[in-house]
């Protein structure tokens, strides 16, 4: 496995790492849940990714019954959660990013995951309703308790991260040090254009979700089957219809001939591009049975096949890159 620096952090964290949204607590039971977090540890994943909205706070209490059970050391894995969705009792005050919630959702993840701190902690979007100074503040009152070691964001804009930066300078206090952008081959504008000056000149982290756009660049779509995926899931319809959209599956399946040509799997060829990218600090993977997290896993391997010539043909056939 390889290490990457978490921006200009200290923290380094796996190139790989393993994330829990819609699996943990919903799709899968918690026998495959602790079968993919064995899977991964063992492979060097050291940083498992969570939030209080995944499976409305199952997923949680499902990763900290593993990790309890795994009596893994506290000093070997990096754990994370995310606030702003709440979990199942929404109100108004249990979601967002007021000092009550941050405060009251990060205790509440303790207690479902079972440790005494946690590693790293995301604003999982921007909340229009708090001002970024309230949540600065709340962040630093978290990480001067010790329970929280760094605290990002997920899906805010370049300027909302260049106001939360500002106003801890202006206090002297500690600002975002990771985003949680979606970034994958169909994805790709916020990690290759928006946060350019955010990587250049502050040393912002990222740890990248959906490398796979829920499975679609792994090529099993273009044949149309969804079952057995998280696409057939109650209340995923909007998924299914942003993941079964003609251009994006006629796109998959170009890469597919590409990825026949190199004789790798698709979601390798998919996941290594990702990680081509150096400001990505770790990719997060997602995995509802353990052949594919398998199969992921030895990304790393194809890594050479990568060549500036296949890189083009990728380009070619994606037609996404960013204009600058
Ligand atoms: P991917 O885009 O990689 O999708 C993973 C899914 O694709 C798997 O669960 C599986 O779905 C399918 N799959 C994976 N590998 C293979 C393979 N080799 N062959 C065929 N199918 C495969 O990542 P996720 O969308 O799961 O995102 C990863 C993590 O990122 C999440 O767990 C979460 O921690 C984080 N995330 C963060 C968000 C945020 O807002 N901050 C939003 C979304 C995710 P199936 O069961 O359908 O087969």
């Amino acid at each position: 496995m390889e290490y990457r620096r978490l921006g200009k952090s200290g923290l380094q964290v796996s190139a790989l790492s393993l994330g829990s949204w819609l699996t943990f607590g919903q799709q899968i039971s918690d026998k495959t849940a602790d079968e993919l977090m064995g899977i991964a540890y063992d492979a060097g994943v050291n940083f498992f990714d969570n939030a209080e909205g995944y499976a409305e706070g199952k997923s949680e209490e499902v990763m900290g019954k593993i990790l309890k059970s795994r009596k893994w050391e506290r000093e070997s894995f990096v754990v994370s959660s995310k606030v702003f969705f709440g979990t199942e009792n929404k109100g108004p005050n249990r979601v967002g990013l007021s000092r009550k919630h941050v405060i009251e959702a990060c205790n509440a993840a303790l207690k479902r995951l079972q440790v005494d701190y946690l590693d790293l902690y995301f604003c999982h979007r921007p909340d229009k309703n708090t001002p970024i100074e309230e949540t600065v503040w709340a962040m630093n009152t978290l990480l001067q308790q010790g329970k929280i070691l760094y605290w990002g964001t997920s899906e805010w804009s370049a300027s909302e991260i260049m106001e939360a930066i500002g106003v801890a300078k202006q206090y002297n206090l500690i600002g975002p040090t990771m985003e949680q952008p979606q970034y994958n081959l169909l994805e790709r504008n916020k990690m290759e254009n928006e946060y350019l000056l955010l990587f250049k000149e502050y040393g912002l982290g990222t740890t990248i979700w959906s490398p796979l756009a829920s499975g679609l660049l792994s090529g099993k779509y273009t044949s149309g089957i969804t079952k057995d995926t998280r696409l057939e899931l109650k209340g995923m319809e909007w998924l299914k219809d942003a993941v079964l959209n003609e251009e994006k599956l006629k796109k998959a399946e170009k890469l597919q001939g590409l990825a026949d040509e190199l004789n790798i799997p698709l979601a390798k060829l998919s996941l290594a591009w990702c990680l081509k990218n150096p400001n990505v600090s770790t990719v997060i993977l997602g995995a509802s049975k353990t052949a594919q997290l398998k199969e992921n896993l030895t990304t790393l391997e194809v890594f050479p096949l990568l060549t500036e010539e296949v890189l083009t043909s990728i380009e070619e056939i994606m037609q996404t890159k960013p204009h600058l």
